[in-house]
């Protein structure tokens, strides 16, 4: 049986780690499907809960703030004696740190911030990515065991945990010698309104079709009437309208909301990529052909301006 194992985050109540636990529970079934996570204590843990068939707690107080060599050492020594032929790790930003770290320590491959994959007839990880800025999608098989992918947050679809009982909890408790380490960390700052996409349940978005940076910042207006998250195109980012953190595509982030609704957005194929796992898209465009009006749930053909205007004034709180 293919054994997947899911280096799994748990700071938050939702987190991408949670996206690629669900997406393999429903897509591969015939897999044994692991998560390991980093943490200080053996408390009883939400993942416990979701059907895992093992959930591997990796203890020990140095986990307590992120370290690539510390975290490193304990990934590569857990996965030498817990063998897996598939490892998946969430592209954030301290996946993304981690993951070649342990790949190349284990001399195995890694895909890097896939946003599809499957298992083809031999339960190899085919992995897809974005490649040649994008202009094409390229699939890959790593040769190399265990297959290390990272996938992009937002890629895979949230559809629930499996809930199946009888997930084997297992406590691991990595020896880390301080002493022998090359760095330390002397301190954190954390960044200030990082956007958490993962519990976005409404995105209101603008394009260049706004027109202007004042007509952009009636996204914001409506996004604090309604409780949603702003989210710009990448034209409205270089328009120096909105802030490239915001911005949603394949060079930006991928979303997963119960609503996204698109302000005077063409609809690039570089931009529907971020948004396909959106339950619902409302769009509003003056040109009934763009393409974003083609793949929406309801097409609004009317000027992004007035709506906005129209709705901020409809939502009196
Ligand atoms: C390698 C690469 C990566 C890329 N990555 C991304 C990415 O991550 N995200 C991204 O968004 N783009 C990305 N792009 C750019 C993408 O190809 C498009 O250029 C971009 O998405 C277009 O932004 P837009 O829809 O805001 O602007 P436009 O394409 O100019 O569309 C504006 C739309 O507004 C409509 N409009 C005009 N006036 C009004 C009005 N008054 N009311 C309502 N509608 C109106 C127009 O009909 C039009 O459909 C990438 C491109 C490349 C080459």
């Amino acid at each position: 049986m293919t054994r997947i194992l899911v280096f799994a985050e748990i700071s938050g109540d939702k987190e991408p780690s949670d996206e690629i636990i669900s997406y393999c529970m429903k897509n591969f079934q015939n897999a044994e499907i692991n998560a390991a996570v980093f943490t200080t204590n053996n408390d009883t843990h939400r993942l416990s809960a979701t059907g895992l068939d093992n959930l591997y707690l990796l203890i020990n107080e140095n986990f307590l703030n992120y370290s690539t060599e510390i975290y490193k050492k304990a990934a590569v020594d857990f996965l030498k004696t817990h063998e897996h032929d598939i490892v998946l790790i969430p592209a954030t930003p301290s996946g993304r740190d981690l993951a070649p770290g342990i790949a190349s320590a284990l001399n195995a491959g890694l895909t890097a911030d896939c946003t599809e994959i499957s298992l083809d007839e031999d339960n190899l990880l085919n992995a897809t990515r974005p490649t040649y800025g994008g202009k094409l999608m390229a699939t890959i098989l790593s040769k190399t065991t265990p297959q290390f992918a990272t996938i992009r947050p937002g890629a895979l679809k949230f559809s629930g945990f499996s809930g199946k009982e009888n997930t084997k909890i297992t406590e691991i408790y990595p020896e880390i010698d301080c002493s022998k380490l090359k760095t330390s960390i002397i301190s954190y700052t954390k960044k200030q309104n990082i956007t958490d996409w993962a519990n976005a349940q409404i995105i209101v978005a603008g394009g260049r079709g706004l027109g202007s940076k004042e007509n952009f910042d009636l996204i914001y207006k409506l996004c604090e009437k309604i409780d949603a998250q702003p989210a710009a195109s990448r034209c409205a980012v270089e328009l120096g309208w909105a802030d490239a953190a915001i911005q949603i595509g394949q060079t930006g982030s991928s979303v997963s909301p119960k609503l996204y609704i698109a302000f005077g957005i063409s609809g690039a194929m570089q931009h529907i990529v971020g948004i396909e796992n959106a339950d619902r898209i409302i769009a509003v465009n003056t040109d009934r052909n763009a393409p974003i009006m083609k793949i929406s749930d309801v097409s609004i053909p009317a000027d992004a301006v007035t709506v906005l205007k129209t709705l901020i004034n409809e939502f009196y709180v």
